[in-house]
């Protein structure tokens, strides 16, 4: 192959890293933001539900007591009955007991619904905490694996770099400007292989004699549709 070209691909997958590269400098960080998000899910909903936990105690606690309280003024009220006079009184007093045991089956309906959901609770709790466990140990080596990655970002990049100038200057400087006026305005790859004899980028096909000159590889051959620089190899028959 034409030493120009052996070159150009040689910079063209320097360049191919050099991208890689520099995206990564954008996605690692995302990937990284995510991670962290999971884990912080992961507590939340712990959080969350140990606090239901908790107040749902505590709210047991005080329907507790107000069953208790309620139940002694249930009791005192049903002692006066015994002592009532007068029909006034009488109503007045049936009006009250049937108030209290009203906000007593309340109060024990209530009692009942938490039962259920502390049950329900404890039950979560051991799952979200083996969870927040699972995640942060998984999510917490991708963190470090991906930090070393970011820190090594800048090395690898300047090491590209000193390799594309060493290229560079190793290679002829039109087939230098052809590669990267093709490379800015197409973007991608500048040097392609044939493909069932045409052009491995556009598919323009190419004519026997083309194929030919590609296949002897003495001089750059360039795509008269796309203008990228063509090689033949092992793959280029099919
Ligand atoms: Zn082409």
């Amino acid at each position: 192959m034409n030493g120009d070209l052996e070159l150009l691909l040689k910079l063209q997958n320097v360049d191919y890293d050099l991208g890689e590269l520099e995206r990564s400098k954008e996605y690692i960080p995302d990937m990284m933001d995510n991670l962290r998000k999971e884990i912080d899910e992961s507590k939340k909903n712990l959080e969350t539900t140990k606090e239901v936990l908790t107040s749902s105690k505590l709210e047991q606690k005080d329907i507790d007591l107000q069953l208790q309280e309620k139940q002694e003024r249930l009791k005192s009220l049903q002692d006066r009955m015994m002592a009532i006079k007068t029909n006034k009184e009488y109503d007045a007093l049936v009006s009250e007991i049937d108030q209290i045991k009203e906000e007593l089956s309340n109060l024990e309906l209530r009692g009942l619904e938490l039962i259920e959901i502390i049950e329900n609770a404890e039950k979560e709790l051991a799952g979200l905490d083996d969870k927040l466990n699972g995640v942060k140990n998984i999510n917490d080596e991708q963190l470090s694996s991906l930090q070393q990655q970011i820190d090594s970002v800048g090395g690898k990049i300047s090491e590209k770099e000193n390799e594309r100038k060493d290229l560079l200057g190793h290679i002829n400087k039109r087939a230098i400007a052809v590669y990267e006026r093709v490379r800015r305005g197409k973007g991608g790859a500048v040097v392609v292989a044939v493909k069932k004899r045409a052009c491995g980028a556009c598919f323009k096909a190419l004519p026997p004699q083309r194929i030919q000159e590609i296949k002897r590889g003495e001089k750059i051959i360039t795509c008269d549709s796309c203008g990228r620089m063509l090689i033949w190899t092992d793959h280029s028959e099919h």
